[in-house]
């Protein structure tokens, strides 16, 4: 601020406005995320896609194995039960979440799956969960292809 300019502001508290943008978009999930999504939505059945260099199999599915870099072209069924490999446990209510708290993230180890998929756990308390618990995935009917088909995991039957 230059000498003579008077800062309009003196004494008044900045005023914060609240609002927000929204930016519509669309992008090409790709072939291997497509299939992955749109399985998901139409059988309810989770795939992966499996390494015929290292035996591994990944979920959400790799088109090329990130471990030897062969081109992954077998799909397999993993879960839909698989085992709790780490979890979070939000408490904090904040706009990003769609649910209220407390909400549980988990890193669920699928059956037949050698990565771990990120998802919300339910109908558990926080005071319950345990790593190496067995869960289950719930899902949503849905139109749209894409990870909301899983609602979320609960503890397995
Ligand atoms: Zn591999």
């Amino acid at each position: 601020m230059g000498p003579g300019m008077k800062n309009t502001f003196d004494g008044i508290e900045p005023l914060v406005h609240k609002s927000q943008i929204s930016v519509p978009y669309h992008w090409w999930a790709g072939e291997t995320a497509s299939r992955f999504f749109v399985e998901l939505r139409d059988t309810k059945k989770i795939m992966g896609t499996r390494c015929d260099g290292c035996g591994k199999t990944f979920v959400p599915p790799r088109k090329t194995c990130p471990v030897c870099f062969t081109e992954n072209t077998k799909w397999v069924e993993c879960g839909p039960a698989g085992t709790v490999t780490s979890f979070t446990v939000v408490r904090k209510q904040q706009e990003a979440l769609h649910h209220k708290v407390p909400v549980i993230f988990a890193l669920v180890l699928l059956d037949g799956a050698d990565t771990a998929l990120l998802h919300r756990l339910d109908e558990v308390s926080p005071e319950d969960v345990k790593i190496g618990m067995k869960v289950e995935a719930s899902f949503n009917e849905t139109k749209d292809a894409n990870m909301t088909a899983i609602a979320y995991f609960k503890p397995a039957s």
